[in-house]
């Protein structure tokens, strides 16, 4: 039963086959075995989880169900959620409850999905490996010794672990698509505006962007479809109809101009992954896709862009954390500035620290226009490389992450290396652009992730494309081996 679709599970309990407390109850069973080892919730929520399961199956039995009514999920624990602590995998949330529950939450919630619990994550979403969480490291299920990436680390390694059919991610620089990457599984990240920000813990706001974790991009469609639309709590949301993401799904995509840029092909990219992504691109041209070689010629700018524009909007949104208005308090404080020394001295690690001197370095006066100014400008350019680019192509193709999953500790004493994991997935969040990932093939015995990008609001297209590869192929149906066999 872990093993099906979020598809083949709404199938499931519609045609009475299982109610969603039995599947409920499996998945809740499996997070405690196999599962405990991998560490990827912050919070099982069993309790809350068994009370929305019967009142999912009470709304069936009411003729009241839609297509998600009494799916289990997992939700990372960036979102508010009513009532349930939400650590954003910091110290300094580490007893904060949240009040009301993010938009997301209350959408999926009234869609009637079954909340697990809370996923790990690198603290407030800085990361690309899980290693900066209070609450320990992420293990990969494919190899427990490989990080599962970040900053969604948690969700991504228990959707491939089959712990959750499916999991919530956000991504600022590549957090839902890198971790998808390394640990086998599909991720979406919408266009910036698609889906509501509010009560998601802020990292770098013009970048943020939450979206499904799922097996299938048929999944994602699904869930997306639930996830998206306009909320006036968020002013960057944007006000456009929400399509049936599972409508196009089916649509061939012969005669579909495939852009590769050079750029993703380069120096730095390991040839493992290089041959898995090469195959899926054969496998495009013989469903008749076109490849067409295309250039980003700023995409070096990227990373350097991202590490100036992240930072100073950290800097911003982080200063609420003060140990007056939310969360960890230090003890005994002399005054109030100790107070607020101590507090965000001791609630904050080395990584937020490291990203809050950054940025307000950046944002200081005589540096601004020399780094953020700058930093903005370059990511005029990026952008527009991009509207190039889709002037001759359809879709962008590519690798997630230049190379499969690294070992726990490899990278955490050189936030350089750690940053250029993200090499590939960052110009998308500063163009706001929609991008994907999804599995097709293994290096070393650990996943390889291809990387779609698309047009604004073209999350259809993508997901289109990445289904009609899922129907010719079966990486996305791959168990990590010892996750297969447990439990039911
Ligand atoms: N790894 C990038 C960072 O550390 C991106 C994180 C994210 O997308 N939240 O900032």
């Amino acid at each position: 039963m872990y093993s099906k679709t979020v598809a083949e599970l709404s199938d499931g309990l519609q045609k009475g086959e299982f109610s969603s407390e039995e599947l409920t109850r499996i998945y809740l069973d499996r997070i405690n075995n196999p599962g405990e080892d991998l560490n990827c919730f912050i919070s099982i929520t069993a309790e809350l989880a068994m009370d929305a399961a019967k009142a999912a199956d009470r709304s069936r039995s009411n003729g009241k169900a839609g297509p998600l009514t009494g799916i289990p999920i997992a939700h990372k624990d960036i979102f508010c959620t009513e009532g349930v602590k939400t650590s954003c995998g910091s110290r300094m949330l580490d007893n904060f409850i949240a009040p009301y529950s993010a938009t997301v939450i209350q959408r999926l919630n009234s869609a009637g999905m079954v909340m697990l619990g809370k996923t790990n994550m690198d603290e407030f979403a800085m990361g690309s490996s899980n290693e900066t969480s209070h609450y320990g490291p992420v293990k990969n299920p494919w190899d427990t010794r490989a990080v599962p990436g970040g900053s969604s680390g948690g969700s991504a390694s228990a959707v491939a672990a089959r712990l959750a059919p499916i999991a919530t991610g956000t991504d600022t620089g590549g957090s839902i698509r890198q971790p998808a990457a390394l640990c086998g599984i599909t991720g979406l990240k919408p266009t910036y505006g698609r889906v509501s920000r509010y009560g998601m813990i802020a990292f770098a706001s013009s970048l943020d962007q939450a979206g499904p974790m799922t097996r299938t991009a048929e999944d994602a469609a699904m869930v997306l479809t639930a996830m998206a639309g306009f909320d006036p709590r968020d002013s960057t949301c944007v006000d456009r109809e929400v399509p049936d993401y599972t409508a196009g799904l089916d649509t061939p995509v012969k005669g579909l101009k495939i852009g590769l840029p050079g750029e993703f092909f380069g120096e730095g990219l390991d040839s493992g992954v290089a041959d898995a992504v090469q195959a899926a691109l054969s496998e495009y041209e013989k469903l008749g896709a076109e490849l067409i070689d295309i250039s980003l010629p700023n995409s070096g700018l990227s990373v350097p862009t991202y590490y100036v524009v992240a930072p100073a909007e950290c800097s911003s949104n982080l200063s609420r954390f003060d140990g007056v208005r939310f969360g960890y308090r230090c003890e005994n404080p002399k005054d109030l500035e100790d107070l607020y020394k101590r507090s965000r001295g001791e609630g904050f690690g080395e990584e937020v620290k490291r990203r809050i001197m950054i940025g307000t370095y950046a944002l200081s006066a005589g540096y601004y226009d020399a780094y953020y100014l700058k930093a903005q400008q370059c990511r005029r350019l990026i952008s527009d490389d991009f509207r190039k680019a889709y002037e001759k192509v359809d879709v962008i193709m590519g690798p997630t992450a230049p190379s499969v999953a690294f070992n726990i500790g490899e990278k955490t004493d050189d936030p350089v290396s750690m940053y250029l994991s993200d090499i590939y997935t960052i110009a998308v969040n500063l163009a706001g652009l929609p991008g994907m990932s999804i599995p097709v093939g293994l290096a070393d015995g650990r996943p390889v992730g291809l990387q779609i990008i698309g047009n604004y609001f073209e999350e259809p297209r993508l997901l289109n494309v990445a289904h009609q590869y899922q129907l010719v192929t079966d990486w996305h149906q791959q168990i990590p081996p010892g996750f297969a066999d447990a439990i039911p």
